[in-house]
């Protein structure tokens, strides 16, 4: 399989005739090339996306509506086809990826369609002779770059407020995940997206992606990656001026007591510990629990992580699939290492698993449980991004606070009790963009959605993602 890229509506090879290996984590077999392209082939995308700003942004906001509405059917009406092509390309369970990405990726073009039809301007009266109104303009051509762990759910959450609005893009998926961004591409096409208005551009972060930051003609960046990307992609825009949305990593605190739910939290915190093999930014990683609750959590998590299944994505019992790539197998296992280094005790896991067959080349690792480790310890506070969690006990509510807070990254934090009082406390007082109380991973499209300190500038979602893809105008008259 031979991806292209898509400029004006058009299939065309990366102008450099080079292509890079795209794998199957779960074999770990190579299966597709994906264009390795460079700044040219940016430039010609720019290009095309400058040609279509005119007509697009002059539609109206019901003629963009019908049309993301019509792409959202689409990828409903090729839904088994993209839900295998994600968990081919990612190594994710198959009812993984038909539960959560591609039913997501319908949602959020569904989302955003009826969301620029109710977007509304604010008018200000600031005497009975004058009136001032906000104008919410598109931007032009604006960026998204997107990262491997979750591919057409997030490349999706930013094309589609970019598009409604009406923008035009200048997209890049993940090198290491790029199918189902190619088959979107297929329907925008099918569903009549005119030319020009989506762009897709596939290839290496420090080729594609640094073109398009630096690129002049592209006024804004939506980007979602990891800290040090986000970092360099701010060291190249901020100088041009672009607007940026940075949504980037995660080292999230569980921070459980002795009165929560015990069941709901036990089932919920496997959940967010090794959904997707970990490899969601919204992962609990750092699980601590209140110590008259310690050794029963400690005991039933532990004996409940061992008992899931890891296996190849395409069986149903599957809970962990593969990682993504051999690097970040390599990654994963070495702060495995580190944690032994650094005084950790693995309770479980802590290997990679072997499978046998046609998966014995497969990527695979055992969810790993750690205790032992210091809070300043690099396990501790950098984010891994696999199936890897420690546990530490706390005795006061200050301490367990203080120790959530005790890190660079402020993406999401969960929190379990049954006392109101402390849930309001913890929210008010935890340093994180997101906070869930009792649940984890749930979400309404209309919330604010991003992270504070290293994990993200700016918000995505609801009006937040549109208020980003605008630009607003003060108008002010006097009559
Ligand atoms: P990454 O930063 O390596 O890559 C993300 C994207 O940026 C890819 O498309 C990549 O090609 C591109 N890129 C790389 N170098 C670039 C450069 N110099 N200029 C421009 N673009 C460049 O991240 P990843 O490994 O693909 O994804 C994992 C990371 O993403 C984790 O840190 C995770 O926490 C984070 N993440 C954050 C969120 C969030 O919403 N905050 C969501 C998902 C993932």
């Amino acid at each position: 399989m031979q991806l292209a890229n898509f400029i004006n509506n058009q299939y065309l090879a990366p102008l450099s005739g080079q292509y890079l290996p795209v794998f199957e984590p779960a074999t770990g077999r190579m299966y597709a090339q994906v264009p390795d392209s460079g700044a040219e082939d940016v430039a010609l995308a720019v290009s095309a996306a400058k040609a279509a700003f005119p007509a697009w942004s002059a539609t109206s906001q019901q003629e963009r509506c019908a049309v993301l509405l019509r792409i959202a059917t689409e990828i409903e009406h090729r839904m088994a086809e993209l839900i295998a092509a994600e968990s081919r390309d990612t190594g994710k369970p198959l009812w993984l990826a038909g539960k959560m990405d591609i039913p997501r990726a319908a949602e959020n073009f569904r989302f955003f369609a009826t969301a620029i039809a109710q977007f509304s301007n604010e008018t200000h009266e600031t005497n009975p002779t004058v009136l001032n109104y906000t104008l919410r303009q598109p931007i032009g051509v604006v960026g998204c770059i997107s990262p491997w762990n979750l591919p057409l759910y997030l490349f999706s959450w930013k094309i589609a407020p970019a598009l409604a609005a009406g923008n035009t893009v200048v997209a890049k998926p993940s090198e290491i995940t790029p199918v189902t961004a190619w088959l979107l591409a297929d329907i925008c096409h099918t569903v009549g997206l005119p030319p020009g208005v989506l762009n897709i551009v596939h290839g290496l972060g420090p080729s594609v992606g640094a073109a398009m930051s630096e690129h002049p003609q592209i006024k804004a960046i939506s980007f979602t990656g990891s800290t040090r990307t986000g970092a360099e992609i701010a060291r190249v825009a901020a100088p041009l001026f672009k607007k940026l949305s940075l949504e980037m990593g995660g080292k999230n605190p569980n921070i459980i007591f002795a009165d929560c739910q015990y069941e709901n939290m036990l089932e919920t915190t496997l959940r967010s510990s090794f959904t997707n093999q970990g490899q969601i930014c919204l992962c609990g990683s750092r699980i601590l629990v209140e110590r008259p609750l310690y050794e029963r959590f400690r005991e039933d998590f532990t004996a409940r992580t061992a008992a899931l299944k890891v296996g190849p994505p395409t069986d149903a019992d599957t809970k962990v699939g593969a990682v993504v790539s051999r690097t970040h197998l390599d990654k994963i296992r070495s702060y495995i290492q580190l944690a032994r280094e650094e005084g950790g005790t693995i309770l479980c896991g802590g290997e990679q698993v072997a499978l046998s067959g046609e998966y014995a080349g497969g990527w695979y690792v055992a969810p790993t449980v750690i205790e032992g480790l210091s809070p300043e310890a690099r396990c501790n506070q950098e984010e891994i991004f696999g199936p890897v969690v420690s546990i530490a006990p706390f005795d006061t509510e200050a301490e367990a606070l203080l120790l959530a807070n005790s890190t660079d990254y402020g993406l999401s934090a969960t929190v379990w009790t049954e006392n109101l009082s402390r849930a309001h406390r913890f929210a008010r007082g935890l340093e994180a963009g997101i906070v869930w109380v009792n649940t984890w991973l749930l979400r309404d499209l209309r919330t604010p959605f991003g992270g504070v300190k290293h994990s993200g500038v700016g918000r995505e979602g609801g009006w937040e993602a549109l208020r980003f893809f605008t630009e607003a105008k003060n108008v002010c008259i006097q009559y």
